[in-house]
């Protein structure tokens, strides 16, 4: 139902508020035309004109509640509708307005969220890297040392060798420890990621080179000295190539034996000769050389343990009748027994060494013995 089209120009107001007509006219009467700004000036209190269709809801609408708007019939704007149809727009806004920022503030919350997380992730990355780069510089740092420490050791080991290789062919195999020589190798080998342990292999190497070189030196200095000048020393000098020392012992028992010299193994270098010996009238000069030899053999046998236990295996494993073996091998026309002469008419019958003399097939093992001994170079490390 469409309310009735007021008959001519707007409405009036009828509420009262703006009288428009005589103070007598009733309210809701037309009272003439009023200017259309009094009509749309009372905002907010509309009041529906005194139809019979607007009595017929029993009363006027209620100032303020918006009434739906009426159709015009000519097309023309509704004279009443215009403000509650205003009023109801503001409404739809606040909502939709009040949801984009509800939305944008969960949106800005969401991203503040995700951007936080992004930076801490890329925190721990960057910590994580900045490990990883302390990490390799730490292990840089350490594989340089490690490779100072094998060079210094590599160059220890080339200067023991350099040392050594003068000494290959000596016949004293003991000289040159190879077994200290290669747990030389296999203790920095062990300690190849230790550069501290490197370290101490290093000094130890270098260490053992310098009491060798001390050795060689002292060894070369007796060489050219003969101090006695006994044919003790002569002999000794010559077979021992100034690595074996003559000492005189004045108590005649050298060794605490009865003997004319011996050799001990705490001291393989070293001869000691009975003091008396020097001018015992039962000796000769032939003798005191063939003995020197016996007691050389007692040097070689000391330093070179491992082919004398092999060899001695030939004499029934005595020492002793192998180094008179020896002498009587190497020392051309030399005898166990021999003649000394005390006049023109007389002799002594001396005999020397350990009465047995060996036979061709142990003098031999001798010359096999012989050319087995003495220091070889051996690969260390392979
Ligand atoms: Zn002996």
């Amino acid at each position: 139902m469409s309310l009735p089209t007021p008959p001519d120009g707007p409405s009036s107001t009828g509420s009262g508020i703006e009288p428009a007509g005589p103070a007598d006219v009733p309210a809701g009467a037309a009272t003439g035309p009023v200017p259309a700004s009094e009509s749309v000036g009372a905002v907010g209190s509309p009041v529906l004109p005194g139809t019979e269709s607007a009595s017929a809801t029993g009363s006027a609408a209620p100032v303020g509640v918006p009434v739906p708007a009426a159709e015009p019939q000519d097309g023309g704007l509704p004279e009443t509708g215009a403000a509650p149809m205003a009023a109801a727009r503001p409404r739809r806004t606040t909502v939709i307005l009040g949801a984009a920022l509800a939305l944008t503030v969960i949106a800005a919350g969401l991203a503040a969220f995700w951007l936080s997380a992004q930076l801490s992730d890329s925190r721990d990355r960057i910590t994580e890297q900045e490990q990883q780069i302390q990490d390799q510089q730490r292990e840089i740092e350490e594989q340089r040392e490690m490779i100072e420490q094998k060079q210094q050791f590599g160059a220890a080991m080339a200067d023991l060798y350099a040392t050594v290789d003068p000494l290959v062919g000596l016949p004293y195999a003991t000289v040159v420890p190879w077994t200290q020589i290669e747990a030389f190798a296999d203790r920095a080998w062990g300690h190849r990621r230790n550069p501290a342990a490197l370290e101490r292999d290093t000094g130890d190497v270098e260490a053992f080179t310098a009491g060798l070189a001390d050795r060689v030196a002292v060894a070369r200095t007796q060489a050219a000295s003969n101090a006695s000048g006994s044919p003790w020393e002569a002999a000794l000098d010559d077979l021992g190539r100034g690595w074996v020392t003559t000492t005189f012992d004045e108590t005649n028992r050298p060794c605490n034996m009865d003997v004319m010299a011996c050799v001990s193994g705490a001291a393989p270098f070293i001869v000691h000769v009975s003091a008396d010996t020097r001018d015992d009238p039962q000796l000769t000069d032939w003798i005191r050389t063939g003995v020197a030899y016996h007691e050389y053999a007692h040097v070689l046998q000391f330093t070179n343990p491992e082919p004398t236990a092999s060899a001695v295996t030939a004499f029934g494993g005595d020492v002793e009748t192998m180094a008179d073996c020896y002498a009587l091998t190497v020392l051309d026309g030399w005898s166990l027994e021999h003649e000394v002469p005390i006049d023109e008419y007389s002799y002594w019958e001396v005999s020397v060494g350990y009465g047995y003399t060996c036979n061709d097939e142990q003098k031999q093992v001798i010359r096999d013995w012989v050319d087995g001994l003495g220091v070889q170079l051996r690969p260390v490390g392979a």
